[in-house]
């Protein structure tokens, strides 16, 4: 299928200004409201988001809706990619024990019917915090086991051991893991240890371990792919047996330099529509494409749309 022109085959190197698309606005009133009270919840119970540490530029309009999405095991990880904005560190302190249980209390009070839990990675730890991350998992469902529950998974470093652990009878909805860009780019955008084989290798095996999960993964778009890559991504990461897919709009977290990557590209909406059609035809089953979109954003509208697609 062919794109838009609007979107070049080639990477460009000009730094392009903030298009209008990407404008958000301030909650108001009632919006406002439910706003401070999720940042009540999250600090009262001493957690971290990734919607913070990543600087999301939804956080107001999803923390506006009651929702948010926690970063588990810590708020450092020891791999350093040049997208993300959450701090590095080689060796940060141990997973906090109190932390399944903090985490169950929040998730119950802020009465989540779906709820996203991503980790740091974790290369420190012997299992790569698999184990952690499922006494996390574990902790929520045990006090809310009517609600669904997404874990956006580091990539254990491709430990198939604590891959298997992780996944063996854990409640999950969706098992989610991020190629995150193309793979050419691996070396530009990603830490050494992670790639974007790795993490087919990951999607493929989770969905073997347990094909009864569906399983997610999700691509930037502005790091220096060109249209034809994008394509090519999405097939190979439908060939894992992937079910859901999201791509959205790379924004450099910080002052493009050595630690972030400067915007190659800033994609308009009608061509994020277009790889959203493409992505359907390729055989996903449900698909979030568009400039804000994130991994995590509307997370239960998505397992919505990819349920219906099995009713
Ligand atoms: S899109 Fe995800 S990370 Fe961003 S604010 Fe919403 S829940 Fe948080």
């Amino acid at each position: 299928m062919s794109l838009t022109a609007t979107t070049s085959d080639a990477p460009s190197t000009s730094r392009p200004r903030l298009p209008s698309w990407l404008r958000v606005n301030l909650p108001l009133g009632q919006r406002l409201t439910v706003l401070n009270a999720t940042h009540g919840t999250i600090d009262s119970h001493g957690l971290h988001t990734v919607c913070e540490e990543a600087r999301c530029p939804n956080l107001n309009d999803c923390w506006s809706r009651g929702t948010a999405t926690f970063m588990i095991a810590g708020k450092e990880c020891t791999r350093g990619c040049r997208f993300c904005s959450v701090e590095t560190l080689r060796q940060p302190a141990r997973p906090d024990p109190s932390e399944p249980q903090q985490l169950a209390a929040a998730v119950e009070r802020m009465e989540l019917a779906h709820v996203v839990i991503t980790v740091v990675n974790r290369d420190d730890l012997a299992d790569g915090g698999a184990n952690h991350y499922k006494l996390c998992v574990q902790a929520v469902h045990e006090r809310r086991p009517d609600i669904t529950i997404e874990l956006l998974s580091s990539d254990l470093a491709g430990n198939e051991a604590a891959l298997g652990h992780l996944l063996d009878d854990i409640p999950l909805a969706v098992f989610a893991h991020n190629v995150e860009c193309v793979r050419r780019l691996d070396r530009v955008a990603r830490d050494p240890r992670a790639s974007f084989d790795l993490s087919l290798m990951v999607l493929r095996r989770a969905k073997e371990l347990r094909p009864d999960l569906l399983t997610k993964s999700s691509i930037m778009i502005g790091l220096g792919e060109t249209d034809s890559e994008v394509t090519e991504a999405m097939q190979l990461v439908r060939a894992a047996n992937v079910d859901m897919l999201t791509l959205g709009q790379y924004l450099a977290p910080g002052r493009p330099g050595e630690r972030y990557l400067p915007v190659d590209r800033y994609v308009p909406p009608d061509q994020f529509d277009c790889w959203a059609e493409e992505a359907r035809e390729m055989g996903f089953c449900a698909v979030a494409a568009g400039p804000l979109v994130r991994s995590s954003f509307r997370a239960g509208m998505l397992l919505e749309q990819a349920r219906r697609h099995f009713d």
